[in-house]
């Protein structure tokens, strides 16, 4: 028996940003392994079987996926938005690199999806039109000082930011520790965008500035984008109002 995994991006919610692609994978799959919210999100045919897992057992969930796909069956495991931005991808190369050498042998693909910074730029404007980089404010994997310095660096060298994991009940304080950081870099007026829940029903989105951009609005289904010195608002009739960062920054004109 030739077993198969797929690591399968699910979108950030909407099933309009699920692709044909990873449609196609969950229904080869026979067993279906992920973080339990996601995983309620994959449609189930008969005969599947789900191995819902808490979210912070990412290495034990890639193992678990492994060793299912090597004993032969065909394993989908999925992670919200795209794998390998933060999430699965990543978590599957290490257990491979990590574990039997069977798991070399064995066919495994990554199925792209839409990350969420890639949604909450389309409902605002092009705020990522020119040069960005995405951080992950969790401080789970690396240490703060990692986190100080990278924003400081990206802040300074013009980037746009986008913030993935800005906040969580075990993580209350980095948010605001890291406005505080861009603050010293960043003009008080530089635009900020709180993506919340976006493609799913409870979705809210708000513009605001590095001044007034208050931690309390952002919870952990939030992604942060912070605009660099170029980026700018356009209001407009009846609309909410634009933010983009023009393809041109520094001396180029277009
Ligand atoms: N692989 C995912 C990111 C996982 S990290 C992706 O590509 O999108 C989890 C973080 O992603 C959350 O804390 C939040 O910052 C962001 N996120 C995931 N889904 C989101 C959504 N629907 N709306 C806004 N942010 C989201």
């Amino acid at each position: 028996m030739s077993g198969r995994l797929a690591v399968v991006g699910l979108g950030p919610g909407d099933a309009r940003w699920l692709t044909p692609e990873a449609q196609a994978a969950l229904a080869a799959a026979d067993a279906l392994f992920g973080y339990a919210p996601y995983l309620a999100r994959a449609p189930l045919r008969d005969g599947q079987r789900r191995h819902p897992s808490d979210n912070r057992e990412e290495g034990s969930r890639a193992r678990e996926a492994l060793e299912t796909a090597a004993a032969g069956a065909s394993v989908a495991l999925v992670s919200g938005g795209d794998p390998g931005v933060f999430a699965m991808a990543a978590a599957v190369c290490e257990q491979i690199e990590q574990g039997p050498p069977a798991w070399r042998a064995l066919d495994m693909g990554i199925v792209p999806g839409i990350t969420a910074m890639l949604a909450v730029a389309a409902r605002v404007g092009a705020p990522l039109g020119h040069d960005f980089c995405a951080l992950s404010l969790s401080d789970n994997l690396k240490p703060w000082p990692v986190i100080e310095r990278r924003l400081d660096a990206a802040a300074q060298a013009g980037f746009v930011i986008a913030l993935y994991n800005p906040i969580s009940q075990g993580r209350p304080w980095q948010l605001a520790a890291a406005f505080e950081r861009l603050r010293r870099y960043l003009p008080a007026t530089t635009p900020v965008v709180f993506g919340r829940a976006v493609g799913r029903p409870d979705e809210t989105i708000s513009v605001t500035t590095l001044a007034t951009a208050d931690p309390a609005d952002a919870d952990m289904a939030t992604l942060l984008i912070v605009g660099s010195a170029e980026t700018r608002l356009v209001p407009r009739l009846h609309h909410a109002p634009l933010v983009y960062t023009p393809r041109a920054a520094g001396s180029a004109t277009t």
